[in-house]
């Protein structure tokens, strides 16, 4: 339902669950973050309000810099903590917003490569999907340039890698997704509220757009993989 990344200069954690709670009047069941720390994937996820995810942090915080997080609005899988994005290997994750309409076809084929699932979500295929192009030797890009044609239905992604901790990924298709513009940090929102106290210099991805955003700036790639710019503008959201 709402996506927020940072890829920062301090840590996230809190500002990821800020975002989050900016994006509360969408509603949501269920919500998530994961940061990269010390070259792991750290995930907390809790079911219900935003609360229950801060007191998880509270009990076990999660370092670092650069971070993904979610509010759910569950349409595949009961509103539970397993079931709460992101969806993870040991070395991607992903947040999604919508419906992976092929995911039984895909799941079953990625279960036939001896791939586990711990969900019963729609979106968990898209964490091994790209997984797998990782751990075959493939770059972000080359995962990305792969696994998105694979995909059909509606979705807003925003992708943390293990082993290449100073970017994310995000990607739309039917749901939006926002790029933000800081000082030194860049961002990736479902929405240019969630942004706005971070910044308020954003672009619009179009359809079928994906992304690979670090500390420097963004990279832009359209539907068929051609390097793209999309105009920066002023949210004009208030923060
Ligand atoms: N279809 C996904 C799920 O049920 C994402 C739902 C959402 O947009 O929050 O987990």
């Amino acid at each position: 339902c709402g996506i927020i990344g940072i890829v920062g200069t301090s840590p996230v954690a809190d500002r990821l669950v800020d975002g989050l709670k900016r994006m509360e009047y969408r509603g949501y069941d269920s919500s998530g973050i994961c940061t990269i720390q010390d070259g792991k994937l750290t995930r907390r996820r809790a079911e219900g309000k935003l609360a229950n995810l801060v007191a998880v942090l509270a009990d076990q915080p999660a370092g670092g810099n650069v971070g993904i997080a979610h509010t759910r609005w569950a349409t595949h899988g009961a509103p539970t903590s397993i079931n709460a994005h992101p969806h993870a290997t040991d070395r991607v994750a992903i947040v999604h917003n919508g419906i992976i309409e092929n995911f039984k076809e895909l799941r079953d084929e990625l279960k036939a490569d001896g791939r586990q699932f711990e969900s019963e979500t729609d979106s968990e295929v898209v964490a091994h999907l790209i997984s797998r192009r990782i751990e075959a030797g493939d770059t972000p890009e080359e995962a990305m340039r792969d696994v998105l044609p694979r995909l059909q239905g509606a979705f807003g992604l925003a992708i943390a890698f293990r082993d290449y901790p100073d970017l994310l990924v995000g990607a739309r298709l039917g749901s939006p997704l926002v790029v933000g513009y800081g000082e030194g940090e860049m961002y990736l929102g479902s929405d240019a509220l969630a942004l706005a106290p971070l910044t308020q210099q954003i672009a619009y991805l179009e359809e079928g757009d994906w992304v690979v955003v670090t500390r420097d700036g963004a990279q832009v790639y359209d539907a068929e993989h051609n390097p793209v710019t999309r105009a920066k503008q002023h949210s004009g959201a208030s923060a």
